[in-house]
């Protein structure tokens, strides 16, 4: 199976109710990459990337587009089974994992549709049909937060996670309180997102005042080394998040203890294939954790279900979809959220049918 076409669209993705806002930064509008992959019988596969504006990661979305096209030239005619394809990519670029994720999910989907089994299945079965998400909230005011809180409970969320971080402690301390008022006792689970936005006096203050607020604290400092700095010094548990850029870091944080679980991100760590070692690394140190991307529509969406459906039960914490934050669908059923859960697309592939049409012509096609 060979790379015959490859096509890189840009498109834009409107903030429901903007702006979001996030330690990081404000969005009002995503700037989202897509691939199609063309094999030699015509099969296509399509990918996505789309970093959240240029200030949370160390990517952004006109850097995903010239890394796509400085690799280009040298994927067409190539081997599409996901590890001979990332040999392949790393050989013309080095590093940039959000860009080479794209082509990884293009590739997994052009596959399952030309074996007529789904993503979940590639990457190794054992998938459940509902796969559960979590609600992630910006950063905001107490009682609008615990507002949301209280609506999302209602709604059947597992998990909620709350946006924290460059602002007063003292506020993310209220925010905290407030929505523990609200979900306590419901058997919903809370993760504080910190998006790497305290100083570890902020972090070391806000876990002595809220010991007996059964959260995760998820990223709470911008380094490795703060987090080491934390660790022995809090009761509450904390999650990797930005800090796992590769395997590597993932490796080493999960078999030194420094972490009790990740937050995951499909194209920071390149994309499915590495995604499904570090689900399996995790399995073996029984670390909880997500399959979340940063954001992104529907190909990005459906990347993180399959993923997510075939995560140890016990260890999910949820695949994260920008859906309900964003305006528009390109794909026609699209991956929807209801009761708090994710149906896992039932076509071969990821399960999408793509409206071509949204995007228009292709910035660039090889
Ligand atoms: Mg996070």
């Amino acid at each position: 199976m060979k790379i015959k076409k490859i096509e890189i669209y840009a498109h834009e993705l409107p903030v429901k109710n903007p702006p979001r806002v996030m330690s990081s930064g404000t969005v009002y509008s995503l700037d989202t990459t897509l691939v199609r992959l063309v094999a030699e019988d015509g099969t296509e596969g399509w990918g996505e990337t789309c970093p959240v504006g240029p200030t949370y990661a160390e990517a952004h979305a006109t850097g995903a587009r010239a890394a796509l096209i400085e690799m280009a030239p040298g994927l067409v005619g190539a081997d599409l089974w996901p590890v001979a394809l990332h040999r392949r990519m790393d050989s013309l670029l080095n590093g940039h994992h959000y860009a080479k994720a794209a082509v990884d999910i293009a590739a997994h989907d052009l596959i399952g549709k030309k074996l007529g089994i789904r993503v979940a299945e590639l990457l190794g079965g054992g998938a459940v049909e509902r796969v559960p998400t979590y609600y992630s909230t910006g950063v905001g005011d107490p009682d609008e937060i615990a507002r949301i809180a209280k609506e999302r409970m209602e709604e059947g969320y597992p998990r909620l996670q709350v946006k924290l971080g460059g602002r007063s402690v003292d506020a993310d301390i209220a925010t905290l309180r407030k929505v523990w008022e609200v979900i306590r006792g419901s058997g919903m689970r809370l993760a504080a997102d910190g998006n790497r936005g305290w100083n570890t006096r902020d972090v070391l203050h806000l876990t002595r005042v809220c010991v007996d607020i059964p959260f995760v604290l998820e990223q709470p400092c911008n380094s490795i080394e703060e987090l080491i700095s934390i660790r022995r010094l809090i009761q509450h548990p904390i999650y990797m998040d930005e800090n796992g850029v590769n395997l590597s870091t993932v490796i080493t944080a999960a078999g030194t203890g420094l972490v009790d679980g990740f937050g995951m991100k499909v194209t920071r760590i390149g994309g499915l294939l590495q995604m499904r070692t570090f689900r399996d690394i995790c399995a073996a140190r029984n670390l909880p954790h997500t399959s979340d991307d940063a954001w992104g529509g529907d190909v990005i969406a459906a990347a993180c279900v399959h993923l997510g459906a075939t995560i140890r039960p016990d260890l999910n914490e949820g695949a994260w979809i920008a859906a309900p934050y964003i305006e528009g669908h390109y794909d026609k059923t699209g991956v929807r959220i209801e009761s708090g859960h994710i149906a896992l697309p039932k076509g071969p592939g990821l399960g999408l049918t793509i409206d071509r049409e949204q995007f228009g012509s292709p910035v660039a096609s090889f």
